[in-house]
């Protein structure tokens, strides 16, 4: 990973006093090499100049003695020595910045960073390696350039209106020299007489390349001579453009999304092995719809699911409440609903992404609970509800026929003889039995009743809004079923069951659900006195 900016941030000869004239700026960045001064007050950065804006400034005839505060850009980028170079080549980027500022926690001056130190640092692997200048040309325009007897105030006045760094100087469409504003800066500096001719003062050995070197080998060039542009030349070695460490990293920017997107393809090759299902939606305004889903929500939904309403896959009502939820507090947690595949329980999240294609995203967990609830609901062995779950509702379905002032029945069952069955045929045949009882209840009886397994041979089963009477008589219906079926068992012959029925009902049995329990069960037994097989009501 890549070291903190604070390591390669260069301090010296890179700060000014906010009361130092632009002639002290100019000269401290003759020294250092930079281009850049950042100008503090109690050390703190609050403005920058760059040899750009110097330049500037002699090309207008600004008097040099004037205070650097009055004349420089207001401090726009800087970030925190703890980040990494990594993090300070995405901010250049992102900014279109050459330098950065660094500061401590505090925001107290630690240095500057430029794209050439960045540059010195960041792992080869970040540049494709099979771009060429020739690919970066198109983004260029026409090749800026001086002759050899220009003076060096008509290169100022080039330098200043193309708003460019440097000129190669070209004779004979081939570039002998180039003369930065870093070299226009430092003659001025010297007071040197800007009506000499360029030729004089030039680099007179130019760093070039053919227009086929690939950019990692441009970038090695410029690592090798500390220099931040190269000529490139075509076949026959005429100067053709000029390349700056800018151009290369805002090619590098194209790899950096391919970069990212192999981190995000990652990231979501791992949320695939996640056993949850998630899934990410576009929130459009008006609808919000499926964007990506992972495999969990593949395998089990199909890859249709993708680009199709969220409501496809959340009930439209339970939607509108999750939505609401995330555009107000920006996340759900646990939310359960059911849907005709089970139940699920969501959490997520929602970012406003504000552009003019979404107004959001969100990213959605999908939890399938069925199976937790069933098991804690459900009894193992027959599927219906278990004594917990039945206890429960019975408490709830009195309190809402109390409130809608409604009947309704309770009701005990429990096989007769069982332990005959259990003692003849063996305990594993008793299960089949009691299996196979309980299905009959369930076919049997409407989808409204609520049936459940008490233990053993002990069935329950709750009745709403149905009275003693009625009740009774689907009982005896059921009951006559029962006798009348027989009840197959793996390797042995079928066996014949009866079952004793207690019906208690709501409110004129009881208004609590131990009393209707209690009459319920003491009705069942009087069934099993009377000689079982039958329904005992009131
Ligand atoms: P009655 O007609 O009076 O109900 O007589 P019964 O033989 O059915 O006696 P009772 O209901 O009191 O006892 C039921 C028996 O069922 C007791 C127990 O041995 C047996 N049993 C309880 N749970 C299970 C089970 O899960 N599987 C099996 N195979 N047998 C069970
Ligand atoms: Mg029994």
């Amino acid at each position: 990973m890549y070291a903190a900016l604070e390591l390669i941030a260069e301090k010296d000869h890179l700060c000014i006093q906010n009361h130092a004239s632009l002639k002290e700026v100019m000269d401290l960045m003759n020294i250092n090499q930079k281009g850049v001064i950042v100008v503090v007050e109690d050390n703190r950065p609050v403005g920058i100049l760059t040899e750009r804006d110097i330049v500037g400034m002699l090309y207008r005839g600004i008097d040099l003695n004037a205070r650097v505060d009055q004349h420089c850009k207001k401090v726009l980028i800087s970030t925190r020595g703890n980040r990494t170079i990594g993090y300070g080549l995405n901010l250049t980027i992102e900014n279109n910045i050459r330098r950065i500022i660094v500061t401590d926690d505090n925001g107290l001056f630690l240095g500057v960073v430029t794209q050439q130190d960045l540059l010195k640092h960041v792992e080869e692997d970040y540049y494709r390696a099979d771009v060429k200048v020739r690919d970066i040309l198109h983004k260029r325009g026409q090749l800026i350039s001086v002759a050899l007897d220009d003076t060096l105030s008509q290169v100022l006045k080039i330098l200043v209106e193309n708003n460019i760094g440097a000129v190669p100087v070209i004779s004979d469409g081939v570039a002998v020299g180039i003369i930065t504003e870093k070299d226009i800066l430092k003659l001025a500096s010297a007071d040197m007489f800007l009506t000499e001719a360029v030729g004089e003062y030039m680099t007179s050995k130019v760093v070039s390349c053919s227009i086929d070197t690939s950019l990692i080998e441009i970038v090695k060039l410029m690592n090798t001579r500390q220099i931040r542009r190269v000529v490139i030349t075509n076949g026959s070695g005429r100067a053709i453009n000029i390349v700056t460490i800018r151009d290369v990293f805002r090619n590098v920017e194209g790899d950096y999304g391919k970069f990212l997107e192999r981190k995000l393809q990652n990231a979501k090759d791992l949320l695939n092995l996640l056993p949850e299902m998630l899934i990410e939606v576009t929130d459009l305004g008006t609808e919000q719809l499926i964007i990506w889903a992972n495999e969990g929500v593949i395998n089990r939904f199909g890859d249709g699911i993708i680009d199709k309403p969220v409501t496809e896959l959340i009930p439209e009502n339970s939607w509108k409440k999750i939505n609401a939820t995330l555009k107000r507090a920006g996340r759900i947690e646990d939310i359960k609903i059911q849907t005709d595949h089970g139940i699920f329980e969501l959490s997520g999240y929602y970012l406003n992404t504000d552009s003019n294609i979404e107004d959001g995203r969100c990213e959605l967990i999908i939890r399938d609970i069925t199976e937790d609830v069933k098991l804690t609901v459900t009894d193992t062995l027959t599927s219906v509800y278990n004594r917990r779950f039945i206890n429960e509702f019975l408490i709830k379905e009195i309190a809402r026929s109390k409130r809608l002032e409604r009947e309704f029945s309770v009701v005990i069952c429990d096989i007769d003889d069982f332990k005959k069955i259990n003692d003849t045929r063996g305990h594993v045949p008793g299960d089949t039995v009691i299996k196979q009882f309980a299905d009959v209840i369930k076919n049997t009886l409407r989808a409204v009743d609520v049936i459940g397994r008490y233990g053993g041979d002990e069935f329950i089963v709750i009745m709403p809004e149905t009275p003693n009477k009625i009740a009774a008589h689907v009982l005896n219906r059921l009951r006559q079923h029962i006798a009348d079926m027989e009840v197959s068992v793996p390797g042995q012959r079928s066996v014949h069951v009866t079952a004793s029925f207690g019906v208690a009902s709501y409110p004129r049995d009881g208004t609590s659900s131990e009393s209707l329990l209690v009459t319920a069960d003491e009705r069942m037994y009087d069934a099993k006195r009377k000689g079982k097989n039958s329904v005992s009501h009131q």
